[in-house]
């Protein structure tokens, strides 16, 4: 089974122009969402992952099943004003203009092994920006996951340039 059949791409999707790939088709085909998880945890089966960072909020969804298998906890990463108690924050760039995501400022402690999972990575600028957060707070990044790269807009390779091993399942 190939993951690719089981994403679908809207076109002009959240704009002109944009082909959108939308994985809550994956998400709903019972096979295709268990391989992904399966694939995502294989290279760290058996080893000590203390925390999966799930981006908001596709990261939740993959990053909730990925930290179940791994015998992990979980710590979102939240669009600011979403967190209830203290946070920690970070801007960082969208295509246009400045956003800013959060956690809780006690999600990770010094030294923690974290993965940060998303589903898609694009120019790197979202899952850069949660890398600087969670190294912030002290934690060791073993590696950030994706089901879909767009290797044209070069964010794995940001990635991988701030000492990340990036992982993606399709391109
Ligand atoms: P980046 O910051 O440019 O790498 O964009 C990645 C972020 O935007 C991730 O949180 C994705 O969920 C979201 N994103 C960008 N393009 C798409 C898409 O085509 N499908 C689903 N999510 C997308």
């Amino acid at each position: 089974m190939d993951l690719r059949d089981a994403i679908r791409t809207i076109p002009d999707y959240p704009k002109p122009g944009i082909l959108f790939r939308d994985i809550t088709t994956l998400l709903g085909d019972a096979r295709a969402f268990r391989r992904s998880v399966d694939q995502l945890v294989a290279p760290w089966a058996g080893g000590k992952i203390d925390k999966i960072a799930g981006i908001e909020a596709r990261g939740f969804i993959l990053g909730g099943a990925v930290a179940h298998q791994l015998s992990s906890g979980f710590v979102p990463i939240r669009k600011k004003g979403k967190l209830p108690h203290t946070t920690v924050r970070i801007a960082y760039s969208l295509e246009y203009g400045l956003d800013e995501m959060e956690m809780h400022e006690d999600a990770v402690a010094a030294g923690e092994r974290v993965i940060l999972v998303d589903d898609l990575i694009a120019t790197g600028g979202t899952a850069t920006a949660a890398v600087q957060l969670l190294r912030q707070m002290g934690a060791e990044v073993v590696a950030a996951c994706f089901v879909i790269d767009l290797p044209d807009l070069g964010g794995a390779d940001r990635l991988r340039a701030m000492g990340v091993d990036v992982r993606t399942l399709v391109a």
